[in-house]
């Protein structure tokens, strides 16, 4: 019987993460990623890295539970494997003016999730912002780029194929011979799909060198956060949707200076390590589904906005979940004609 040939479109968070799942569990099957990027230069790689569902867009609340919590605990075990470069800390989700807080869908299967109680606001408001009500859970804190480096290893040790190369279409010559393509191409899927909901979501943040601090927070009316990971600190971020701009700007790096010192004030003596832009593959929902075209099954894997650290692994797994049906059809459909 032919074997089956899988192509996989992206070598970010979410293209190694299938890519890994299907060559791992079908040893038979010939698996090839191509990328145009690879870690260490992907969004992922430059990202925040902390598990917490942001900026999906209308992505349906049980979809976001379900992949969410699926990573959490994954990132889970690998946190007690140890050797990842993942930390679990406490969270703080403040808000400055007074509003219902809609319950997160998942917040009964995060470890410690609760609304924080006035003794609790008075200590995160002592440094002169007032806040009025906030959320707190423990999370975790990856350090990106050896997420990706140690799915990237997998890939490898598992026998997977890798190339190098911008695709400029879905009918790209270069994926005739495969049976099943999964797109996972993030911001790239606009030209390559072509799809136009995917839209860029701007957001420039800094790597601090701040050892001393151990939690991570939001102020959800600034957008300004401090993510602090086994390595650095970074401090963020803007959120500029449509904007294309890789350049540094006065005004962002001002925005989240003064904020992020509102914040936790003994930043302005940390030591600015770099400074990183990306463009977060905004989309007004994930999309995740099959398209059966032209005798080849595509599976979509994209548009996770500032989600896909939090979403990875249990995106990789409706992935697989489709090709394995689709796998089940062929067999039969073989079978049939025997
Ligand atoms: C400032 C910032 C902070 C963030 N912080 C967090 C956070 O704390 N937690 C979190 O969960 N998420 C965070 N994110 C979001 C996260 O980085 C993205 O959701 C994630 O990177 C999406 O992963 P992906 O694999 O889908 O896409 P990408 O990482 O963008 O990877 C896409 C891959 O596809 C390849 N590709 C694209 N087009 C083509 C083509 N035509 N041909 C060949 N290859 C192609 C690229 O080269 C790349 O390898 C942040 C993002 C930004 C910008």
């Amino acid at each position: 019987m032919k074997m089956t040939k899988v192509a996989v479109l992206g070598a970010g968070i979410n293209g190694l993460a299938c890519a890994v799942k299907i060559k791992e569990k079908y040893p038979d099957v010939d698996v090839t990623i191509f990328s145009n990027d690879f870690t260490p230069n992907t969004t992922g790689d430059g990202s925040g890295g902390l598990w917490n569902p942001y900026l999906c867009g209308n992505t349906p609340k049980d979809l976001l539970t379900k992949w969410g919590i699926e990573t959490f605990q994954y990132l889970h075990k690998l946190w007690k494997e140890g050797g990842y470069d993942i930390c679990l800390m406490p969270m703080y989700e403040l808000i400055r003016k007074e509003r219902e807080l809609p319950q997160h869908s998942w917040a009964n299967q995060v470890f410690g999730y609760r609304t924080m109680g006035q003794k609790q606001l008075d200590f995160l408001s002592r440094f002169g912002v007032k806040y009025v009500a906030g959320r707190t859970f423990t999370t975790f804190v990856v350090y990106p780029p050896t997420i990706l480096a140690h799915l990237y290893d997998r890939f490898n040790k598992a026998n997977g194929n890798v190339v190098q190369a911008k695709l400029s279409s879905l009918e790209d010559p270069r994926l005739q011979d495969y049976d099943v393509v999964i797109n996972c191409t993030g911001l790239g899927a606009r030209d390559l799909v072509p799809d136009t909901n995917v839209f860029p979501i701007r957001g420039h943040i800094m790597r601090m060198n701040a050892s001393w601090i151990n939690y991570s927070v939001v102020d959800e009316d600034t957008g300004h956060y401090i993510i602090p990971n086994v390595n650095n600190c970074v401090i963020g971020g803007t959120h500029q949707e449509n904007d294309y701009s890789y350049n540094l700007n006065e005004e962002d790096t001002k925005f989240i200076t003064n904020g992020c010192q509102e914040l936790i004030p003994g930043l302005k003596n940390a030591e600015l390590l770099r400074h990183w832009v990306g463009l977060r593959p905004g989309r007004n929902e994930i999309r995740l589904e099959a398209e059966n075209k032209d005798g080849k099954l595509y599976i979509h894997n994209y548009g996770h906005g500032g989600s896909g650290l939090t979403l990875f692994w249990g995106c990789s797994s409706d992935v697989l979940e489709i090709f394995e049906k689709h796998m089940k059809v062929e067999k039969q459909h073989v079978k049939s004609k025997l």
